[in-house]
């Protein structure tokens, strides 16, 4: 079975991403729990984690298929004690909010060395940020989404992500999501059909589809390996269509969020039907 949705709408409050998802015909959403842009928001009132748990019920959505994301403000792998004391703070504040609200998961991207540590140090530094929010919530799982490797964001290779995994300490409590675009952006061949099967090989071998927790479907506006995150709708980018059809024949993706994050929400309904197709 595949879950196959988009990142929707929380404007208005949490309640109504369910309600926006259904609208066009979405098997699976991801949202933002509080306003990205901003480090703090004021606590999540009773009655809209209760209408947020009547809508996913009424549309049928299961925690599994649901992928909360984070703000684009922390980074976990801050090099600086303040900016990372603020980035916990705020991602320890999205954690409980993802369990108020029955969630399972949270997609974040891993982090960002700014010229002032080695990456191996930003890499330890996010793991030690994860083990201590892992720490401090019950159940949550926070994600690992790969980057396109733009500036000093780490992430873009498969073996960054599995240097955090390994040094958390709860491996129960760790995932990832692979993003199609960042990952064709940052050098893997997802486009021709030996390219996708050598990437996912090479998954399996340093990270393990055991960890896939979910997957951003997006074509790019950039050429391979330019290391630049602009997404496309599917079809109209560099990477082209048959990686999705490929996807979405494929078992190993299956019972996991597929999240577009196209740049058109006009399309969605559109891109989610075609999708659909390539199952059958
Ligand atoms: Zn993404
Ligand atoms: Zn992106």
């Amino acid at each position: 079975m595949k879950y196959i949705g988009a990142h929707v709408s929380s404007a208005g409050g949490v309640q109504n991403a369910p309600v926006n998802a259904n609208k066009i015909g979405a098997t699976a959403f991801a949202l933002f729990t509080k306003n990205q842009r901003q480090w703090f928001a004021s606590p999540l009132e009773s009655k809209t984690v209760e209408a947020f748990k009547e809508n996913c019920e009424q549309y049928a959505y299961s925690p599994d298929q649901i992928l909360a994301h984070d703000s684009y403000l922390i980074n976990l792998g801050h090099p600086e004690s303040d900016g990372l004391e603020k980035s916990r703070a705020a991602f320890l504040d999205e954690l409980e909010r993802c369990e108020a609200l029955g969630l399972s998961t949270l997609n974040f991207h891993p982090g960002s060395h700014l010229k002032k540590v080695s990456e191996t140090r930003c890499l330890e530094i996010i793991a030690e940020s994860l083990n201590y929010v892992i720490d401090k919530t019950i159940s949550v799982v926070p994600v690992i989404e790969n980057t396109a490797g733009q500036g000093t964001n780490m992430g873009f290779c498969f073996e960054h992500i599995a240097q955090i995994i390994d040094q958390v300490e709860d491996k129960s409590r760790i995932g990832v999501c692979i993003d199609t675009c960042h990952a064709f952006s940052a050098g893997y061949d997802l486009k021709s059909e030996e390219g996708f099967d050598k990437t996912w090989r090479q998954f399996d071998e340093i990270i393990g589809f055991g960890y896939l927790k979910g997957m951003h479907l997006n074509d790019s506006k950039k050429p391979f390996s330019s290391r630049v995150d602009r997404h496309e709708s599917l079809g109209d980018g560099t990477l082209g269509i048959e990686v999705f059809r490929r996807i979405m024949k494929d078992p190993r993706f299956d019972a996991i969020p597929l999240i577009l994050e196209t740049p058109d929400d006009t399309r969605w309904a559109k891109e989610i039907e075609l999708l659909k197709s390539f199952v059958l």
